[in-house]
């Protein structure tokens, strides 16, 4: 492959590129009106316009895509995650026209894209799951019994969820036939499928996800474990790996497991099963990710695997090149989530002109980031700007470098998930490991990092003075 066409945006765009232009491969950006000054547009070898700044006018045109890619002479098409990285038909389409899909197969999307299809693939393989149905239901009584025998609390769920959309926690059986009818409208109107099940409300769960890496000649490996409880909105803002609180076996049998599930849908590529995990540690299967995860970094820095590369190599008909026994876990790496949020205001989309943009550099500082001082954030996309990973050789190692390297990100003109995570990395119930899903209910008030906000601010107000005078001396300089 000589050629590849990266069909996404931001930080994941360009982190894809930079793997590419090490293997000596050219690229190819397409980008939307919104993003035309974007660093992943000015990085590529070659960028085209693909349309208007809404999604479905640009990162979603599949067709259009593949004709940029096949004008172009492109031999591959890496779609990232979210916009058309779990669609089957493109994946199907980019095939059909002759150019290689960087992802699994069409039909391993397609099962593991719903929930459902899912677990009936890996029913047979003694895969545990939460307690819960395997169909979808839409009779409110069918569905009150069904709760009834799982037990209050229960948690509705959109088959074809993703992103932590799509989820309804019932916690009484009055409420259920009133959440069942919200969840199946909204499942409708956001996934174009009104598919919903029932699964047990796991009390005080911890998300743990594996890592597995499979070619086209049957090898499928695990690259252990991804820590991502700490989530707002049933969605993930911090990761780490590995877990504190798996133990070599657990840790095995996870990752057997998680090889199975690739295997049940005869996956090829880098993929994701997540899991959750209850107090008594057991686990169960949520779903899989049939795609590059936002928060494969911190496998790759524990690991010393590049996954993108992974992904090329697997493409290319290549079969791994290490065996499972070769995998060993060396360090710790954490990431925190750089979003345009306001952890002040309900985590809200916080969207504006980036002022100033500064990144931490440093050695075991990493930044994926998409961003460059002067740039709007546009409101018509995921506010992710950047990820901000950090890697020590143990845990506290990479701790301290993560609270040294937020308190060097400088952002003005936004906010954003920094004072947040600063907040959870200080955290006594993260330091000593002993949290679950609910870190942000439990233990997080706006209040608490208000005083962070002040002295961030201070220091705003403080670089903006220096600049001021600097600027007044040059001006007063004589001609
Ligand atoms: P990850 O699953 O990689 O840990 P997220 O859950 O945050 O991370 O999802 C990654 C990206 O994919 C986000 O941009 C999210 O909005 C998008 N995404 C995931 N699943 C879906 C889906 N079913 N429909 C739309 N967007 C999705
Ligand atoms: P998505 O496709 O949106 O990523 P997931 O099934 O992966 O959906 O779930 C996302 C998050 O929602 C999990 O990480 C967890 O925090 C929460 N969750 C999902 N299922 C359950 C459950 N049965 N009990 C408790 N929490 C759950
Ligand atoms: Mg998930």
């Amino acid at each position: 492959m000589n050629k590849i066409l990266i069909a996404n945006r931001g930080e994941i765009a360009l982190r894809i590129m930079k793997t590419l232009r090490k293997m000596g491969i050219k690229t190819v950006a397409v980008y939307s009106t919104a993003d035309r000054n974007a660093p992943h547009v000015r990085y590529a070898d070659e960028a085209v316009c693909i349309g208007e700044a809404p999604s479905n006018e640009s990162y979603l045109l599949g067709n259009k895509i593949i004709d940029v890619a096949k004008d172009l002479k492109v031999e591959g098409i890496h779609p990232g995650y979210g916009f058309l990285s779990e669609n089957a038909g493109f994946a199907e389409a980019v095939e059909k026209s002759g150019i290689k899909f960087i992802g699994p197969l069409p039909e391993a999307i397609r099962i593991m894209g719903s929930k459902l299809a899912a677990k009936d693939a890996v029913k047979n393989y003694n895969i545990p799951m939460v307690p819960g149905i395997d169909e979808a239901v839409t009779d409110p009584e069918r569905a009150a019994r069904i709760a009834e025998e799982i037990g209050f609390p229960i948690l509705i769920k959109a088959s074809a969820g993703g992103g932590g959309k799509g989820m309804r926690v019932v916690e009484k059986p009055e409420n259920l036939k009133e959440q069942m009818d919200r969840a199946i409208s909204e499942a409708t109107s956001a996934f174009g499928d009104g598919s919903v099940f029932i699964e047990k409300y796991i009390a005080s769960p911890r998300h743990i996800e594996i890592q597995v890496l499979a070619d086209s000649h049957g090898n499928v490996v695990h690259l252990f474990e991804r820590e991502c409880s700490i989530q707002r909105r049933h969605q993930k803002v911090i990761e780490e790996a590995p877990s504190v609180v798996l133990d070599q076996e657990t840790r095995s049998r996870m990752g057997e497991a998680a090889v199975m599930v690739a295997k049940a849908c005869n996956y090829v590529g880098a993929g994701t099963v997540e899991f959750l995990l209850d107090e008594a540690r057991n686990f169960y299967f949520l779903e899989m990710n049939t795609r590059l995860q936002v928060e494969h970094p911190v496998t790759e820095l524990i690991t010393g695997i590049d996954l993108v590369e992974q992904q090329v190599k697997v493409a290319r008909g290549e079969e791994l090149g290490f065996t499972q026994e070769d995998l060993q876990i060396k360090g710790h790496a954490l990431e925190l989530r750089v979003y345009a949020e306001d952890p002040l205001n309900d985590f809200l989309p916080s969207v504006g002109t980036l002022e100033r943009y500064r990144l931490p550099v440093g050695e075991g500082i990493r930044v994926d980031n998409g961003f460059d001082e002067g740039m709007d954030i546009p409101i018509y996309y995921d506010p992710m700007m950047a990820k901000l990973i950090t890697f020590g050789e143990t845990r506290e190692a990479a701790l301290q470098l993560m609270l040294k390297a937020i308190s060097d990100y400088e952002v003005q003109g936004v906010q954003t998930t920094l004072a947040f995570g600063k907040f959870v990395f200080e955290h006594n119930a993260f330091r000593s490991g002993n949290f679950d899903t609910h870190f942000v209910k439990t233990h997080f008030s706006p209040e608490k990092i208000k005083a962070t906000k002040e002295e961030e601010a201070r220091r705003a107000a403080l670089i903006a003075l220096r600049q001021y005078l600097a600027d007044q001396k040059q001006l007063r300089l004589p001609q």
